[in-house]
């Protein structure tokens, strides 16, 4: 049986590690050499140096990736974003016109609105939900769609299907946002994507100890996106690939608890008072629930939910909350608490932000791994300290 054909268990353990393997290491050392001995390479992209990206630390992390994906080829990146930046400005150059989501991560939003203006490249958004409007907004210079798999913080499940279809009609290069799925939700090359881009800061580390990215997509996608990097400098370090290829091993265990989990926790919100309203595509009466069924493996440790009161007791909740951390980011092994409308959307006006469904009460938690049933203890505590102090519920 090849690699190919194993599951993602066994692939996040063994693809892509070395077969003859270093002095007999077990784990893939790590190669801190800024340079190797020369071979007689003739390219400049072959020469064998950390920024070009083929260190034997990237290499082994390539193929680990695109194997995971069901893709061709990989490359890490030294950021989330770097991978995008690097992967649009591939695609994208100057007179041409990205398609893209309107609920987009901050960071790429604003790339896409304060810094491709400025390199001739033009953009529109697109509504989620309705993929007749999308037509409308086509023009004759439009070059490539941009999608994420699951979007923050509402955690809504566009129709992934109908972008490649919009895509192939029109001949769109399509780039999808996978950080939210993970590779073991969702693996976008299956699903006819071009490229599928990934924070590895989050869910593929899941540790919280690192920044990284990665591209995933065919060989010829990858290798001008490599290209691009080689330039560009957005190379990852050797001792962050090895942090990232050991988290990686734990992605399958780590993400079937946090999609079990996340489930749980969503459904005891579901059932308080003081609870308006919660956000989990898992959730039966989620607007997206059927589409996460035929699209994803799991839904992911991502969920948000609106309290029944104000800030007041917004603030109340967290300060009460024992486990979850007060932090940014997402998909690591503790449980994270935010509040979009002062992070991710903060850049927003508040009829901007009530527009795209961001009220001020809204919560975002990143589940982690810890157990569900104190998670949910915890969470019950909080809301009670937090509504019994204005006698609310
Ligand atoms: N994409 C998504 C969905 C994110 O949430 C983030 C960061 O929060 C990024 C991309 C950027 O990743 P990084 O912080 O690794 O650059």
């Amino acid at each position: 049986m090849s690699n190919k054909e194993r599951r993602i268990d066994t692939k996040l353990i063994h693809a892509g590690e070395p077969r003859a393997r270093f002095g007999g290491a077990v784990a893939m050392p790590v190669f801190q050499s800024s340079t190797f001995e020369s071979q007689g390479e003739s390219d400049y992209h072959d020469i064998r140096y950390i920024r070009l990206n083929n260190t034997p630390n990237h290499h082994c992390l390539h193929r680990k990736l695109a194997e995971l994906e069901n893709a061709q080829d990989a490359l890490v990146t030294s950021s989330g974003m770097a991978a995008i930046t690097t992967a649009l400005l591939t695609v994208l150059s100057n007179g041409d016109h990205l398609l893209a989501h309107s609920s987009l991560y901050g960071g790429t939003h604003d790339f896409i609105n304060k810094d491709l203006p400025g390199l001739g490249i033009s953009a529109d958004y697109i509504p989620l939900e309705d993929p007749q409007a999308w037509v409308a907004k086509l023009r004759g210079n439009t070059r490539a769609i941009y999608v994420e798999t699951i979007t923050n913080p509402l955690v809504q499940v566009a129709d992934l299907e109908a972008v490649v279809e919009f895509a192939r009609q029109h001949g769109l290069v399509t780039l999808i946002d996978n950080t939210f799925a993970s590779p073991f939700n969702f693996r976008p090359a299956e699903w006819g994507f071009d490229i599928s881009l990934h924070s590895c800061t989050k869910y593929l580390n899941g540790h919280t100890d690192i920044v990284a990215g990665a591209v995933i997509g065919n060989e010829d996608w990858v290798g001008r996106i490599r290209h691009k990097l080689n330039h560009l400098g957005g190379s990852l370090d050797p001792h962050a690939c090895f942090l990232l290829q050991r988290g990686m091993k734990t992605l399958a265990l780590r993400m079937r608890h946090q999609n079990r989990s996340a489930q749980a926790i969503a459904e005891f919100l579901e059932g308080q008072p003081s609870v308006r309203k919660v956000n989990y595509p898992g959730l039966a009466g989620h607007p997206h629930h059927q589409r996460a069924r035929h699209l994803l493996d799991g839904c992911s440790g991502m969920l948000s939910f609106e309290l029944a009161g104000g800030v007041e007791e917004v603030e109340r909740f967290i300060e009460a909350l024992a486990l979850p951390v007060y932090a940014p980011s997402l998909g690591g092994v503790e449980s994270l608490v935010t509040r979009p409308a002062l992070t991710s959307h903060s850049g927003m006006s508040p009829e901007q932000r009530s527009q795209a469904g961001v009220s001020d009460n809204l919560i975002r938690v990143s589940v982690g791994i810890e157990a569900v049933e104190d998670l949910i203890e915890d969470f019950e505590q909080a809301l009670k300290k937090s509504f019994r102090a204005v006698g609310a519920v």
